[in-house]
């Protein structure tokens, strides 16, 4: 346990929807997070990847399941118990623009967390950790006194990987940091919070809605469809050795840029729209877009089980 800075186990986060319906947001999810590690966490808009991180996060109360930060279980913690836990554990959201404050100064933004965390005592004091970092990120003094709509989306995005890092976190939870930026700002973006984690030693879940983002920073992958995991394993495993028909259709539909390859790719088996979490299919939640479904798959829940060593997934046809 003492290399884990995050043990979620069968965390479940239901909401309610009118007087009767409730969405199935997250359903029995598992996992572990190493210290100094990465697990991307994958699928499409609406699987419950940010519910997840949101729940992990406390920004909502788990409906069931167990949330356990560096050995303290945090699942039912009032947020005055979770205050000082906070700076163990801070997030990097999607969108840069809508989660800083547009009437506070750059220099504000990342002070805030020193102050409210009793780090300093004063702007001043602060100022001594936000220039440094600021140049951690690749900004500088000068924009210290700027508003966050004067930045480009990547530097906004900086200054909100400055403002979670502040704090020297030992996990960063990251939902979808890069999904809003220009392709050519999104590598720069990934090789900074690599490079911050080779020099730190924290642990990163990074969000992402397909596998071709979380490629190149993560040491476990995760697969999620319509609020429960369907597999898990190493990085490397995932991309050779894929074992659910939903990893292989999400695989095939990442863009290849070199035309032969395209054509030799087998096309996508995802087919069909992503059903509504208010009604979730029975049995396996994918068999209504699974090319492989068979009887057994609308009856019974295939488990996340061990199909090799070191990989899970939740098919009844694997293995
Ligand atoms: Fe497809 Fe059945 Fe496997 Fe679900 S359990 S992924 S429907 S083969």
């Amino acid at each position: 346990m003492s290399g884990r800075i995050l043990e979620v186990t069968g965390l479940t986060q239901h909401f309610k929807a009118g007087r009767h319906a409730v969405v199935h947001a997250v359903d029995g999810v598992s996992f572990s997070i190493r210290r100094g590690e990465t697990l991307g966490l994958v699928g499409e808009s609406g699987c419950g990847k940010s519910s997840c991180a949101r729940s992990i996060i406390r920004m909502y109360d788990p409906t069931d399941g167990k949330i356990v930060l560096d050995g303290e279980d945090i699942t039912h913690m009032s947020q005055k118990e979770l205050q000082p836990r906070r700076r163990k554990m801070q997030m990097i959201f999607q969108d840069p623009y809508a989660s800083l404050n547009a009437r506070m100064t750059v220099r504000d933004i990342i002070a805030e967390p020193l102050l409210a965390h009793h780090v300093v005592k004063t702007k001043q004091e602060a100022n001594d950790y936000v220039y440094p970092m600021l140049e951690r990120v690749g900004l500088t003094a000068e924009h210290a006194g700027r508003y966050a709509h004067e930045f480009s989306g990547g530097q906004r995005q900086r200054v909100g990987i400055a403002r979670a890092l502040i704090l020297q976190p030992d996990l960063v939870i990251c939902d979808e940091p890069i999904s809003a930026l220009d392709v050519s700002i999104q590598a720069q973006v990934v090789n900074l919070l690599r490079d911050y984690q080779q020099e730190r030693g924290l642990a990163y879940l990074f969000i992402a809605h397909d596998l071709s983002m979380v490629r190149y920073v993560s040491d476990v992958v995760g697969v999620m469809y319509l609020g429960r995991l369907v597999e898990l394993c190493a990085a490397e495993e995932i991309y050779k050795a894929p074992l659910h028909p939903y990893t292989k259709g999400l695989l095939s539909s990442i863009p290849v840029a070199d035309p032969k390859l395209a054509r030799q790719k087998e096309s996508s088996g995802i087919e069909g729209d992503l059903p509504s979490p208010v009604d979730p299919p029975p049995g396996c939640r994918f068999h209504t877009r699974c090319p492989y479904a068979k009887d057994v798959c609308a009856q019974q829940v295939p488990p996340l089980r061990e199909v090799s060593p070191g990989h899970h997934a939740a098919c009844h046809l694997c293995g």
